[in-house]
């Protein structure tokens, strides 16, 4: 039997390691865009977990597939392969470019199954000499110490002891600096094919273009990092699709579980074939409860419906925006693709994002922060239009208090 206790805010600051600063709520339970705290106050939610939630809470598919599998088999380590992630596996070869898929549980771990994965690649095929990681300012690739070191900025990675070495930074968006860095010892390029951590920054056609022609012309990987644009996030299934360009390795985890934790590096089968036997692994990739609610996702959003309401949506919130910076004058540019939107605080109101988010929690909308000036939206993606219209109401509300 569990003792029972109150479960407040305050136990959080009393037991838990303090590098997270939560808000004073404590939601409970939710359903489709709307969740509940434990004072049974509503909020529209408009940050989805931090792009993580995309169907909502409490999808009846996911709800039915964690359900089923359930009762079927939880977990089987990788000592045997399983049906769901078999399943899903496929279903994520047909739909990309991709022949070959590494299950794992986090972006973190699909980002350091890719970063590895291009070192041994590298060694095999050129030699010990092609180990350059080029990375970018501002990029965010996750907390292991390997891929907080390829992320752009240093604060993150300070502090730890030695970092892995031979990583390199270039400027987003500036061609230039990337051929000022990249050469025959360029083992990999890691890019997102939009920042969504560095503040919703979308690449110029000729700068993702030019990326993939300096990897091509080095002998170098492209890895694409799209644990936050991917799973139809942007308006496709992958970001990849609308570019033009195709990467070498691609990484995807956040919408790909639904709020249910996994992650995957696809690639093709020739570079896939250096990960031999032995040389990675994790004992809860491709666990059985992961991929069978993977599954669900990836059969929800992968339809033409489902798509199309992204674009359709994004314009509701872009306008809705536009509407509100026309009557407050807070906001100097609404940036952005898909469901992954920033409106980006104009110099009045630098520094002031987090304030804003916590007079929306006020208010009864959940919306999230990308640095300390820019309010970011990534709701589910099959939110209802009527609540974005009553959330972005709320949102005015909360503006209108402080301003
Ligand atoms: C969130 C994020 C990660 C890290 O994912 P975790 O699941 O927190 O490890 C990596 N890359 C990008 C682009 C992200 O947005």
């Amino acid at each position: 039997m569990s003792e029972h206790f109150s479960v407040e805010r305050g136990l959080f600051d009393d037991v838990m390691v303090p590098n997270y600063a939560p808000s004073a709520v404590i939601p409970v339970r939710g359903q489709g865009s709307r969740v509940w705290d434990q004072q049974d106050k509503e909020y529209i939610d408009f940050a989805g977990g931090i792009a993580v939630s995309a169907l909502g809470h409490c999808h009846p598919a996911l709800v039915g597939a964690l359900k089923e599998q359930g009762e079927k088999i939880w977990h089987l380590s990788n000592v045997q392969t399983n049906e769901p992630a078999l399943r899903l596996a496929k279903k994520l070869v047909d739909s990309t470019f991709a022949e070959k898929v590494y299950f794992c549980n986090s972006g973190a771990e699909s980002n350091e199954a890719a970063l590895k994965l291009a070192r041994r690649w590298a060694l095999d095929v050129h030699g010990a000499d092609k180990s350059q990681i080029i990375a970018f300012k501002q990029g965010f690739h996750g907390r292991t110490f390997f891929t907080v070191t390829v992320g752009g900025q240093a604060a993150y990675s300070d502090g730890f002891g030695p970092k892995p070495g031979d990583i390199d930074h270039a400027e987003y968006n500036n061609l230039d600096s990337l051929k000022a860095l990249i050469s025959d010892r360029t083992c990999a390029v890691m890019i997102e094919p939009l920042q969504g951590e560095g503040g919703i920054v979308s690449p110029t056609d000729e700068f993702i273009k030019g990326v993939r022609a300096l990897c091509d012309q080095h002998n170098a990987l492209l890895i694409f990092d799209e644990v936050q644009t991917g799973v139809g996030r942007l308006g496709e299934l992958y970001a990849y699709m609308d570019l033009g360009v195709t990467p070498d390795i691609l990484t995807s985890a956040k919408g790909l579980g639904g709020g249910f934790p996994i992650g995957a590096m696809l690639t093709t089968t020739e570079i896939a074939k250096h990960l031999k036997i032995g040389t990675h692994g994790s004992t809860y990739g491709g666990n059985p409860l992961a991929c069978a609610v993977s599954e669900a996702v990836l059969d929800t959003v992968n339809t033409t419906e489902v798509l199309a309401g992204i674009k359709a949506k994004a314009k509701i919130y872009v306008a809705g925006l536009n509407a509100i910076n026309a009557k407050y004058n807070i906001f100097s540019e609404i940036r952005g693709k898909g469901l992954l939107i920033g409106a980006v605080l104009n110099e009045n109101y630098q520094g002031k994002a987090k304030a804003f988010l916590n007079a929306a929690m006020d208010e009864g909308v959940m919306v999230l922060v990308a640095g300390a000036s820019i309010i970011r939206f990534a709701p589910s993606l099959v939110i209802p239009d009527e609540d974005i219209t009553l959330g972005l109401a709320r949102f005015e509300k909360a503006i209108a208090s402080l301003v």
